[in-house]
């Protein structure tokens, strides 16, 4: 989950990987660290916290060289400190490398290297590799054949960056953990996401399990079963400005505002290719719906809209728990993955299992390229642009969104899905202004010193409580857990005391969720309404439009803007959580 970089080029090394890595802190940050090679030595600073601290060393950033790898870590092994963040080196110092994944067989590696008298110096599992390489380059010719036999070592996941004080090059490799290529007019960039890189190229080279690449200043080769292969290089049409933020404080606020255009965005797809999706529904004989976090809430919000648009079944499943149901997978079963970075492990481990069984793979992704993308016989691009902050906003909308399209495609009513679409732009705007803004932010005030905040719905309205939820738990720390209305009564009720914020998704004339709304008010707690219509019983009304079962793309908002302020009330970082990374690459 962390975010790894290299450099190899005509431009001093250093201020890139430092620029490259503060564009991937979002994948990870809890310490970072750089090795640069000068002078045919190697120079590496690393600390713990974010990037900014490996700035504060004004010596180190004097550092010249025009290779360079850096890291920002999100710990799998060994606590967060110094030793263990990457980059680490050897016994001789002179190989270093950074790691992003997870090494499986690290104990039998370890005891093995231990026996032969290795100096190891962290916990982690990563530093092992370089001293592997260092094992190998006792009985083999080159940097690339050492660094190509310890590799054949490596149990578990890994994009692996490498540098040797005495070679011009990078050397870089990837299994089940993402790693892409920038060709630049000055260098080359090898990095686990294209933010980091975009400033200086949007031609991208995207590899395969199983590839190594070495880059050097003249350019780079990539290798595969240790022959040369060809790998094309691709143009993205990802923004610069959309990895910046602009005039906003933060990317989270930057990224809830976009949703006006990312939802046109989502819905605009070949329309051919939808249409063949739209078979494979129709003709399929079990369908599930696969993803983990805001992207499985996409999938329940998916579920519910398939069954009322389009009259199908949709089984929904957690990434991780997939492999429980693999004996109802036939080659006849459709199984739609839904990822934003579509690097997400869990949700790759699925589409595994899931392949093994001969199933047809639809998946669903933000990043192209991405792992999940390849993965599957067909694939479709949200659109949204990078998400820089590390909770899902506009991502979310837009999975939803393209689902809906889908429901509609497969009821044969594509041109009416469209145009009920379309029409939501001015809705967001209205539910993104100045004004909503301030509304919501004087509801947040209160609330910041809530230590339990419940959420309920009915229909597709409690998929949307459990989706907000998430939002207001993961950055603002307050307990926030969601009902389906009817489940109150059958125990959570009892954990309504006076003055306890209960936030309520209405749409329509929803009469049963206002019943459960009186049965919480009378129990002393406090009322926020998410709804069309204002309502007696609510002490606090958000009013949003009515849009029948366009309501999930919309109601989420409020609470994304609501669990915004709720983060920067507490002052709180709202685009970096604590604990927490943005694509989850490992299981
Ligand atoms: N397993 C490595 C560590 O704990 C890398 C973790 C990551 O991918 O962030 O340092």
């Amino acid at each position: 989950m962390c975010g790894i970089i290299g450099y190899v080029g005509s431009r001093t090394a250093l201020p890139l990987i430092l620029e490259g890595l503060k564009n991937l802190e979002y994948r990870g940050y809890d310490s970072a660290g750089i090795a640069v090679i000068s002078n045919d030595q190697l120079r590496i600073k690393k600390d713990v916290g974010r990037v900014d601290r490996l700035l504060a060393d004004p010596n180190f950033n004097k550092t010249k060289g025009v290779i360079g790898i850096g890291h920002t870590r999100w710990a799998t092994h060994g606590k967060v400190c110094v030793e263990n963040a990457h980059p680490h080196t050897d016994c001789t110092e002179k190989i270093a490398i950074v790691h992003n994944g997870i090494l499986e067989n690290f104990r039998e590696l370890k005891s093995e290297l231990l026996k032969r008298k290795h100096i190891i110096r962290s916990e982690t599992d990563s530093e092992l590799i370089a001293h592997i390489i260092e094992e190998y380059l006792k009985i083999k010719p080159t940097f690339l054949d050492a660094f190509s036999e310890a590799l054949k070592r490596l149990e578990g996941s890994y994009a692996i960056l490498a540098i040797k004080a005495d070679e011009k090059v990078i050397l870089g490799a990837k299994k089940s953990s993402p790693l892409v290529l920038g060709v630049s007019e000055h260098g080359i960039f090898i990095s686990s996401d294209i933010p980091s890189f975009l400033e200086h190229t949007k031609n991208v080279v995207y590899f395969h399990d199983g590839d190594i690449v070495k880059a050097s200043p003249d350019g780079f080769n990539v290798f595969s079963n240790e022959a040369k292969v060809h790998r094309p290089i691709d143009t993205i049409d990802w923004d610069v400005e959309q990895v910046k933020k602009g005039d906003f404080d933060h990317f989270m606020l930057k990224e809830i505002m976009e949703q006006t255009e990312t939802i046109q965005r989502a819905i605009q797809q070949d329309e051919t290719i939808v249409k063949q999706i739209s078979e494979a529904f129709k003709s399929a004989k079990g369908i599930f719906f696969v993803g983990c976090g805001s992207s499985y809430h996409a999938c329940l919000a998916g579920s519910y809209v398939f069954s009322k648009i389009s009259n199908l079944h949709v089984n929904v499943c957690l990434g991780s728990e997939f492999e429980n149901f693999e004996h109802f997978l036939t080659p006849e079963t459709l199984v739609v993955a839904i990822s934003q970075s579509g690097e997400t492990a869990d949700t790759l481990g699925a589409v595994r299992v899931a392949k093994k069984k001969g199933c047809k793979i639809l998946t669903i992704v933000n990043v192209m390229g991405s792992s999940l993308m390849r993965e599957g016989e067909v694939s479709l691009l949200l659109k949204a642009g990078p998400e820089m902050c590390v909770l899902s906003t506009k991502t979310y909308t837009s999975q939803v969104a393209l689902l809906t399209l889908l429901a509609f495609v497969v009821a044969d009513r594509l041109e009416d899905g469209k145009n009920e679409m379309k029409k939501l732009w001015l809705e967001i705007y209205k539910l993104t202004s100045r004004t909503m803004r301030e509304h919501i932010r004087k509801l947040a005030h209160p609330m910041i010193n809530a230590e339990h905040v419940y959420l309920i719905g009915r229909g597709l309205q409690y998929t949307t409580a459990l989706e907000a939820a998430l939002k207001i738990k993961e950055v603002s720390y307050i307990h926030a857990e969601a009902f389906a209305g009817g489940e109150l009564k059958h125990g959570t009720l009892a954990l309504i005391e006076e003055g306890t914020p209960c936030i309520v998704f209405v749409s329509g004339e929803n009469n049963k969720i206002i019943q459960n709304v009186h049965e919480i008010k009378s129990r002393g707690g406090v009322i926020i309404g998410v709804s069309p219509q204002q309502n007696e019983i609510f002490d606090f009304w958000i009013k949003v439009p009515e849009v029948g079962l366009l309501s999930s793309i919309i109601q989420i908002i409020p609470i994304q803007i609501l669990s915004y302020y709720l983060a920067v009330l507490k002052g709180l970082d709202p685009d970096r959580p604590r604990h927490l990374a943005k694509s989850v690459t490992v299981e």
